[in-house]
């Protein structure tokens, strides 16, 4: 390899902190279109699916709430991150071009969101399998590369596993002054078409009821005018699933009362019962 492992991460932890506005980025008015078409090879570069198949999830006997399902973790944005790697435009699944990865946000003190998304994925990959389930992770550690795991690619693994749900777990970077809270996307133009984004929008209800009754985070101030829903058409990650998907927004990483919660392990554990309590609920 051309670089150290450790000037990777250096360099992905500068550019996460110089581009630490927003998340997965508003709707933009559709400006650049010169998609070079997309670059990202789906080549069995085995990224990073990781069936938890091992000899726990296989006993048959694990009478788990949710054995027999399967459920895709994507944990949003990548470690190692450069604008060469992360702004070549792909499909955005919805006609338009989207960046393969922006770098994601990060707390004021320097806390990434692609660390904290990861933390919290495994969080909830282990409560789900405790309870049974098999469990995919889209990447399973905080050194792959965007452009190995563009937007348009990070529904593949819930697609080709016919899995039961796909959730795409993030956090925002929102400057607003006293903004807070978690908020739930849902594509209004997904590939499984109507019946797949009605089961969404269950599924996002399920989640809602679980992480604001069982979680010290509450519903986004400033997003979803109190629903915390957002409905989005832009995001690829959505766009392409033909599987149930939701996207979470955990809540706000500027804020410092919501930064204090993705921190703390006991937080990521509460919200990993949450998150798994939700599902549970959409699946049974
Ligand atoms: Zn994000």
């Amino acid at each position: 390899m051309r670089f150290s492992p450790r000037s990777l991460l250096l360099a992905a932890t500068v550019s996460s902190l110089a581009f630490s506005l927003g998340c997965v980025g508003a709707p933009t008015a559709s400006g650049s279109t010169t998609a070079a078409a997309s670059t990202t090879t789906e080549t069995a570069t085995t990224h990073t699916a990781t069936p938890i198949s091992t000899a726990s999830a296989s006993t048959s006997t694990s009478a788990g709430s949710l054995t027999g399902r399967t459920i895709v973790i994507d944990p949003g944005h990548t470690g190692a991150w450069t604008a060469k790697w992360g702004y070549h435009k792909v499909s955005d699944g919805n006609g338009r071009t989207k960046a393969c990865n922006s770098s994601g946000t990060a707390t004021n003190a320097g806390y990434s969101e692609h660390a904290y998304n990861l933390a919290q994925a495994k969080a909830l990959a282990a409560e789900l399998r405790s309870r049974g389930a098999t469990v995919l992770l889209n990447r399973t550690n905080d050194s792959t590369r965007s452009d190995q795991l563009c937007v348009n690619h990070r529904a593949d693994l819930a697609n080709k596993n016919s899995a039961d749900l796909l959730i795409s777990l993030h956090a925002d970077g929102n400057l607003g002054k006293g903004h807070r809270g978690f908020h739930i996307i849902v594509s209004t133009v997904m590939h499984g078409g109507k019946a797949v984004i009605a089961k969404s929008k269950t599924l996002a209800k399920d989640i809602r009821a679980a992480l604001q009754s069982e979680t010290s985070m509450p519903r986004s101030n400033y997003i979803g005018k109190g629903t915390a829903y957002s409905f989005r058409s832009d995001l690829g990650t959505l766009n392409f699933a033909q599987r149930p998907a939701v996207m979470m927004e955990m809540g706000n990483m500027r804020n410092s009362t919501d930064a204090k919660l993705f921190t703390s392990a006991k937080f990521r554990t509460q919200a990993a019962v949450a998150l798994a309590d939700g599902i549970e609920k959409f699946l049974g």
